[in-house]
């Protein structure tokens, strides 16, 4: 087993699926003790630590609803006494909710709002009280912080440049201790969220330079780049991984 991250502990807000899922298989693999923050799959999480531990890692499953301040602070208060330490934060956990302009309800703006961009803050508050010297916090942004080629989906890609913008503020305030701040932008990924397999997706693939949606693991190696020592020179990016969408 690779030890890059060993005795390192990370905590993935929305690790139960998708993208952070993978970066958190990936992390334990590379030797990190890992909790699975979740909002509504506790099985999705409980599977995804049963997968850790299977392949020799440790990991345990947390609820922590990303929308709920009190929730998500307590989980990460919990991660950090249960392990006795807090490394890496890897914030996952977003919504895509769609519609035009003159129809978008206010209640899903406040969602996507609360969940994508008022929950990062939230995370990498409480996680960043904990971390030492070294910490990593790498946020799952999105390509459509750059570019917004389809309609329906202002809100989500204004939720996606608020971290463009949150992670520059937040390198620099952090940057005294060592603690790198940065997102990850990806372009479509095969997930719940964006299935490969669609018309929706065909339409995406016409907008790209390689014409394929990119994997979860492809993501979660560069979260696994980010949290290892070569990355210690990188804050306060927006990397992307989109197969050429916003080329
Ligand atoms: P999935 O729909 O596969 O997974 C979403 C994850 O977010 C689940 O683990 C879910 O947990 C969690 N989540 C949702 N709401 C909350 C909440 N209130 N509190 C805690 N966790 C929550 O999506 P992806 O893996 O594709 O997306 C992960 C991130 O990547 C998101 O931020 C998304 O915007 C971003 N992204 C995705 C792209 C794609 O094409 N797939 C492209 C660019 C960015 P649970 O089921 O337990 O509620």
């Amino acid at each position: 087993m690779n030890s890059k991250l060993n005795g390192q502990v990370a905590f993935i807000n929305g690790g139960s699926r998708g993208i952070g899922a993978a970066a958190a298989r990936r992390l334990a693999a590379e030797g990190a003790r890992v909790a699975i923050g979740y909002a509504a799959s506790a099985i999705a999480a409980e599977a995804v630590v049963e997968q850790i531990k299977a392949a020799g890692g440790e990991a345990f499953a947390i609820q922590a609803d990303a929308s709920d301040a009190a929730s998500l602070t307590s989980a990460i208060d919990a991660t950090a006494a249960r392990y006795g330490r807090l490394d890496i934060l890897v914030n996952s956990a977003g919504v895509l909710l769609l519609g035009p302009t003159e129809q978008f309800s206010l209640a899903d703006f406040d969602r996507t709002l609360a969940v994508n961009v008022r929950g990062v803050f939230v995370a990498s508050q409480a996680a960043a009280r904990h971390m030492q010297d070294g910490g990593r916090i790498i946020n799952i942004g999105s390509t459509n912080a750059q570019r917004m080629p389809f309609e329906g989906g202002a809100a989500y890609a204004m939720s996606k440049s608020a971290l463009v913008g949150l992670v520059k503020g937040m390198a620099r305030d952090l940057g005294a201790r060592n603690i790198t701040v940065n997102n990850i932008a990806p372009g479509p990924i095969d997930t719940d969220m964006n299935p490969a397999e669609s018309d929706f997706a065909l339409g995406l693939h016409g907008l790209m330079a390689l014409k394929r949606h990119g994997t979860a693991d492809e993501v979660a190696a560069m979260v696994a780049y980010l949290a290892s020592p070569e990355a210690a020179f990188v804050t306060g990016a927006d990397l992307l991984i989109d197969g050429g969408f916003a080329a």
